[in-house]
């Protein structure tokens, strides 16, 4: 199957707390530019027929407003944290519409989650008006979601194994900060590159700005974008300026066709 072209919307690019995050005075949280207001990580991806998500975050619903997504065909899932899966209740808006199951994909620790995290979904006496999902087990194996061919790369996010995606030409990963040989070769030859750059100090299971820099410039991939930002890397703008040349930060709203 030949693939048709990708649209991808950066749906939001902030690490864990968002920024600004809750109550903190720094400068890049107190920032009027719109490009440091940055929803939980998630990308929108789109080809002709076929519409998905990965992720969907605590900001789920306001990121499927402020875009006016009307049609959801799939949400696939990097791993299990809060901070990727928290807004999959309000998937339950594309049932009303579509009268179907919502396809998840996700691989068998992050399913587990959701069905801990979720129990009212899975449960045998179902409340009203609760999220229809379809679980389907993902593993290391490509598959097709309409026409869009994804292949699964798995990255280190300190201990838990996260899949990253690669869709085309375009692979995208979040939340990691170590890749093994065997799947860094499934990236190389991508045109454009996604990875999560938390900030410039070490951090346990993120990528660093340097790091991930480094690894951007290791792949030979030409042009990147970073995401997962804490407010702790910087402005927007200053950050920026500092990058190499065909790589620069994600931001909110940002969007690419490939
Ligand atoms: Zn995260
Ligand atoms: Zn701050
Ligand atoms: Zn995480």
């Amino acid at each position: 199957m030949s693939q048709s072209t990708l649209h991808i919307t950066f749906l939001g690019t902030g690490t864990s707390t968002g920024v600004p995050m809750i109550a903190c005075p720094c400068e890049v949280c107190a920032s009027v530019n719109p490009k440091d207001k940055r929803l939980r990580t998630s990308i929108l991806v789109q080809s002709e027929t076929t519409t998905l998500v990965v992720d969907t975050t605590p900001d789920f619903r306001q990121q499927m407003l402020r875009i006016s997504n009307k049609k959801l065909d799939a949400v696939l899932f990097t791993h299990p944290h809060k901070d990727h899966t928290a807004g999959l209740d309000d998937v339950r808006a594309y049932n009303f519409f579509s009268h179907r199951a919502m396809e998840v994909y996700a691989n068998s620790l992050t399913e587990e989650a959701l069905k801990r995290e979720f129990a009212y979904v899975f449960s045998d006496k179902r409340y009203p008006g609760i999220p229809e999902i379809n679980l389907n087990t993902i593993d290391e194996n490509p598959f097709y979601i309409g026409d869009i061919k994804v292949v699964p790369v798995q990255v280190w996010h300190y201990k838990m194994p996260v899949y990253g995606f690669r869709f085309g030409n375009f692979t995208y990963i979040t939340d990691a900060n170590r890749i093994d040989e065997t799947e860094k070769a499934k990236i190389r030859g991508s045109e454009i590159l996604v990875l999560n750059a938390l900030r410039r100090e070490d951090h346990i299971s993120h990528f660093t700005l340097q790091q991930a820099v480094d690894l951007v410039q290791e792949l030979e991939v030409s042009t990147a974008y970073f995401t997962h930002i804490s407010h702790q890397l910087g402005r927007h703008d200053d950050v920026n300026a500092t990058l190499p040349k065909g790589i620069e930060l994600a931001y909110d709203g940002l969007q690419l066709s490939i």
